[in-house]
């Protein structure tokens, strides 16, 4: 089946007992028993849910992968995989990556003693040099959030193979329809479902995807023993988003290049970072690992506009956290999606104050240059 078709009738596919196409939501928490031990698979919805089943087995295949499972947010689904670590232990993660999971590293998990290093996953001498005995794991995303810094996926895994690491890649910018890392030799893929899959921005969720009968116990133990589960009616919401996850992306993605074609040639950006553009440095080894650039733009607006008034003049644009719906969104990283990174580091990763970072949405994509153009105009100082 090829991936449009899959993600519509991945998974379970409506329901065999009444033919409803849609999957049933079974608002339960818990299943009855005929008698001790005898049950129809189900006993309690934090260890299992037909509706979150419906769900973890679609992204599973979606991501060509042994098992999935779904978490009420994607921290709770990167928490759940950083929990495979033992005091010791140490992650090695790329720069500028999702400023969450900077921080649940840097002010959770370091209370339990497990560490990170922050390395450049790009740079092969580097990352060999940064592979120390009690380092466990390498954690990637590509592209990076929010400066698009592409990682080779399949140098990295091979890496790690050969120190007996496990590679873990958060592939929410893409999705599995652009970018599959368990088959370029990934072992786990996290995501923040609440972002592209979902598509819709009304629902948070995260999902988890392993490559081995061995992380699949691992992870279903820890799922079920810390909870921090998907309910079914957001199971659901997020198994009708990825429905339509093709045709959105295939529309954030023109809208998108568009969108950074102009920005290109306006005189108010002074650096642009789109992974669709042929001058981005990762662009040749982008094409190669994914089916498309993707659809977030991150730019610096130059000395001479008020990047304040520009926000505050959008129309269409919403100025707020978050990325992948359906309706354009323009985040303020230094503030908002990467304030938990210290200043004198956010500098040195190139998270600068005039920074902003774009997710363009599936709406005409003249209204949206217009929309910029117009703020920029009146923001010009
Ligand atoms: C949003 C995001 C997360 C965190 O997911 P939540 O659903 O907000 O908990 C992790 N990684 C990336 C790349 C994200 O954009």
């Amino acid at each position: 089946m090829k991936i449009e078709t899959l993600l519509i009738h991945g998974g379970i596919d409506g329901d065999e007992h009444t033919g409803a196409v849609s999957v049933p939501i079974y608002q339960t928490s818990t299943y009855k028993q005929a008698t001790i031990g005898e049950h129809k698979g189900y006993e309690y919805s934090r260890t299992g849910n037909p509706t979150r089943d419906a769900l973890e087995k679609l992204i599973a295949e979606l991501e060509g992968g042994y098992a999935g499972f779904a978490f009420s947010s994607g921290m709770a689904a990167m928490t759940a995989v950083l929990t495979l670590f033992k005091s010791g232990d140490k992650v090695l993660i790329s720069s500028n990556m999702y400023g969450g999971t900077f921080r649940v590293l840097d002010k959770v998990f370091t209370s339990f003693d497990i560490k990170y290093e922050i390395v450049d996953t790009n740079d092969e001498q580097e990352l060999l040099k940064s592979i120390s005995k009690d380092v466990r794991a390498i954690i990637i995303e590509t592209p990076t959030n929010p400066l698009m810094d592409i990682t080779d996926i399949e140098k990295v895994s091979q890496i790690a193979k050969e120190h007996n690491l496990i590679t873990i890649v958060d592939n929410t910018f893409m999705t599995p329809y652009l970018q599959k890392p368990l088959g370029l030799g990934v072992d786990i893929v996290v995501h923040s479902a609440t972002k592209y899959l979902g598509g819709h921005s009304d629902l948070v969720a995260g999902l988890v995807v392993v490559n081995s009968e061995e992380l699949s116990k691992k992870i279903h133990f820890i799922q079920n023993a810390t909870g921090g589960i998907l309910g079914p009616f957001d199971s659901w919401l997020l198994i009708r988003g990825i429905k339509t996850l093709s045709v959105r992306l295939d529309r954030h993605i023109e809208n998108a290049q568009s969108l950074a074609e102009y920005l290109g040639k306006s005189a108010a950006v002074a650096k642009l970072y789109y992974p669709g553009l042929p001058d981005h440095p990762g662009n040749e080894l982008h094409k190669r690992q994914a089916k498309g650039p993707g659809a977030m733009i991150s730019f610096v607006l130059e000395e001479g506009y008020d990047i304040c008034r520009f926000l505050r003049e959008l129309k269409y644009i919403t100025v707020g956290e978050s990325l992948g719906g359906v309706e354009s969104l323009l985040t303020h990283p230094a503030t908002m999606t990467h304030g938990a990174i210290p200043f004198e580091l956010r500098q040195k990763m190139g998270i600068v104050d005039r920074l902003v970072r774009l997710s363009v949405g599936i709406e005409n994509k003249d209204d949206l240059i217009s929309d910029i153009q117009s703020a920029l105009d009146k923001a010009r100082l």
